[in-house]
């Protein structure tokens, strides 16, 4: 961090988004002395964590609706107590109507979110079913200061005669200083690329649309993917499937064939091809007739409303270029991105991004020169080529979060993930491992929890 002569001053900035990281963005910037509109085009606040039994209809998978992509069985795939935002711990509440589990399901989540609203009053600063649809940037008519002009179409329902609704849009421009894109990236679904599947006659759909395994009863299945998703949802289709067969490429700890804790699962290489009769071919020459292919293969970042005249670009799931995941070098601080990295304790990141850019805007931690951020990403970019990275993946920061999450918590001078939760995060990922079906409910870190409980008593007295 390093201080700056010039005045703080405040802002007017624009979110997009009242997922966790726009709620936490809106308080960073409001603590930061900024005046704050946050837009969110769904009815209540939590984003992703917000269910709905609701699926797109589109069978080519290349126009999404709905918003979430959370199945109805669905758990955190980390302990509460590591994966609440660090200033507002994610404790077990003493109400009947709260899930005291410590790897909760996703209504508690987006419960703890609302109370996270509640308590720091961010309500009042979202304006709901209110869509950015468009966000360019403007010359101030003085002086070469840039701006942004956003374009938002807002949903209001009025009540005619007490009970007819009758729906109208309104349409709006509105100048800010700066806008903060917390969009989420988990609700464009990304598919493999298999030869043959334009004659594939089965059926075919991403998890972005998998709720329950009912669908599923006695259909052979093929998963494709190795992420947690693909981990969840094989799981839960296997009680009802006659088989599944999953194709990943990248296998952590796990062993080709016949699994050996389930009576019809098999693991397998990746898909070679697949025919009009719905046979597929695996990479190892296997293969299987199967009704249905399902598509765990991640998501793509897509910002269909920003122009910037190219200056940020999506190539092949690289959002760039980007200083540190947040901002683009030539148009910082006046537009930043909060969330996009993954393989991560999210909420924790979101918090430090967020407290960054508010402090950037504010003038009270300073950027580097923009030759010297557009340096850095080039080095960045230069790294994962050298060590074989695909662009795909340069926003999955597994194995550098704790540096990068030290280096954040470095910008905005607070403290960086405590010792118990890195250790925490890192034997949860062991022991979902080791223990798929069970690590959710089984553990032998209460040493860790204990810790934990002992700092939040900071936050609750
Ligand atoms: P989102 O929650 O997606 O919120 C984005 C918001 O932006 C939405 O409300 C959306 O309506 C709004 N929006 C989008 N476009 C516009 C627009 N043009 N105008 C206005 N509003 C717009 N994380 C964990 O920490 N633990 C877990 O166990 C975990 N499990 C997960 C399981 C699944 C299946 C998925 C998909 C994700 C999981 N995550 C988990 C990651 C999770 O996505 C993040 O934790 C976090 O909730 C993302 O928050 P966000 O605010 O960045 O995005």
């Amino acid at each position: 961090m390093s201080a700056t002569p010039d005045p703080i001053i405040s802002r007017h900035v624009a979110v997009i988004g009242a997922g966790a990281s726009g709620l936490v963005t809106a308080r960073e910037l409001r603590r930061e002395g900024h005046t704050v509109v946050v837009f969110e085009r769904g009815d209540q606040v939590g984003g992703t964590w917000v269910y709905t039994s609701k699926v797109d209809s589109d069978p080519e998978l290349t126009r999404t609706t709905v918003h979430s992509s959370l199945y109805h069985s669905l758990r955190t795939n980390l302990p509460r107590e590591s994966m609440g935002f660090m200033d507002y711990p994610f404790l077990a509440k003493d109400d009947p109507d709260r899930d005291p589990r410590r790897y909760p399901g996703h209504r508690e989540v987006m419960m703890y979110l609302q109370d996270f609203t509640r308590e720091f009053g961010i309500g009042e600063l979202i304006r709901f079913e209110t869509e950015v649809v468009h966000v360019r940037l403007v010359a101030e008519e003085e002086g070469f200061k840039w701006k942004w002009k956003i374009k938002s179409k807002q949903r209001l329902r009025l009540r005619l005669r007490g009970k007819d609704e009758n729906e109208t849009v309104v349409e709006k421009e509105e100048i800010f200083d700066a806008v903060v894109v917390c969009i989420g990236h988990y609700t464009h679904p990304r598919v493999a690329c298999i030869p043959g599947i334009n004659e594939w006659r089965g059926k075919q759909m991403h998890c972005h649309s998998y709720r329950v395994p009912e669908p599923f009863q006695d259909q052979v299945v093929v998963v494709i993917g190795s992420s947690e998703s693909a981990f969840d949802i094989s799981q839960e289709v296997a009680t009802v499937a006659k088989e599944v067969h999953i194709a990943a490429r990248t296998v952590l700890d796990g062993v080709f064939g016949k699994q050996l804790a389930y009576d019809n699962m098999w693991l397998h290489p990746m898909i070679e091809d697949v025919n009009e009769d719905c046979y597929v071919y695996f990479q190892d020459g296997s293969f299987v007739i199967a009704d249905i292919i399902l598509h765990c293969t991640g998501y793509k970042y897509h910002f269909p409303f920003l122009e910037t005249n190219g200056v940020v670009t999506v190539d092949d799931n690289r959002v760039g270029p980007l200083y540190k995941h947040v901002f683009p070098p030539t148009l910082a601080p006046w537009l930043s991105f909060v969330g996009l990295t993954y393989q991560t304790i999210p909420f924790p990141i979101f918090e430090l991004q967020s407290k960054w850019i508010a402090g950037v805007l504010s003038n009270r931690f300073t950027l580097p020169s923009q030759e010297e951020m557009i340096e850095d990403v080039e080095i960045f970019y230069t790294s994962l080529e050298a060590s074989g990275t695909p662009k795909r993946y340069t926003h999955r920061v597994t194995n550098i979060q704790v540096g990068y999450n030290t280096w954040l918590a470095g910008q905005c001078g607070c403290p960086a993930f405590e010792e118990w939760r890195k250790q925490m995060c890192y034997d949860t990922f062991k022991r979902r491992l080791a223990q798929p079906r069970s690590y959710r409910d089984e553990w032998e870190d209460q040493h860790l929890v204990l810790q934990a409980q002992k700092d939040f008593i900071k936050y609750n007295s």
